[in-house]
């Protein structure tokens, strides 16, 4: 995580350390509650609307290597119902614990993570700068987490009719008498085959008449 931009203690996501120090064991609790950022979620499925109340219950623990951070998130979270496209919204509660390290913890030996000939690895770590850190990263892959790849607006939702598209969960009984075009000429079709066999067996009325009995029916 090099970030050249200068993290902005203004920033909501952007949490101070200055108080909870650098002695190992030292334990800070905050709660914040900021406005969720933009694309907080799974984008066009499921996710938390831009603005809307996030609640952090952060535990800041102070370890060698830099400052452990363990938290919730809640939030509410709106989508899509996969099956029957209805608005889905659900109470979210995303956990997240990481390890922010020290920027100098290589210097002094005390990685955690094997030094880096991995780029991913160190692509993976969150550094503390000048005694702050950004949430934000964290904040959103523990959303992800906590998100549902396809939400559904309940475990058993039928979704719509193929034929019509209405929603079967607000019509258990929904059905179409009208057989489909291309299932009926395929009847039609088995129909006629045995009208025929039945002709050479009996070498009964001719087709035509056969047909104007069926249509009767
Ligand atoms: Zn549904
Ligand atoms: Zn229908």
């Amino acid at each position: 995580m090099a970030s050249n931009a200068r993290l902005d203690h203004r920033n909501p996501l952007v949490f101070d350390t200055h108080e909870l120090g650098r002695r190992p064991g030292a334990l800070q609790r905050l709660t914040r509650e900021i406005d969720a950022p933009r694309d907080l979620g799974i984008q066009g499925v499921i996710g938390v609307p831009e603005g809307t109340p996030v609640e952090l219950d952060l535990r800041l623990e102070s370890v060698m290597e830099g400052v452990l951070v363990t938290g919730t998130a809640r939030a509410t979270a709106e989508g899509e119902c996969v099956r029957c496209l209805e608005p889905v919204e659900l109470e979210l509660e995303a956990d997240f614990q990481e390890l922010f390290s020290y920027p100098d913890a290589d210097d002094r030996g005390r990685v955690i993570a094997e030094p880096g000939d991995d780029a991913e690895d160190d692509e993976d770590r969150y550094f503390i700068e000048d005694g702050l850190f950004d949430l934000e990263p964290v904040l959103r892959d523990a959303v992800v987490l906590a998100l549902p790849m396809q939400p559904v607006c309940q475990d058993d939702c039928p979704g719509l009719c193929s034929e019509c598209g209405a929603r079967l969960a607000d019509d258990p009984d929904h059905h179409h008498d009208a057989v489909d075009i291309r299932w009926a000429a395929l009847q039609g079709l088995a129909g006629s085959t045995t009208d025929g066999e039945k002709d050479e067996m009996s070498g009964g009325a001719p087709q035509s008449a056969r047909a104007d009995e069926k249509q009767e029916k």
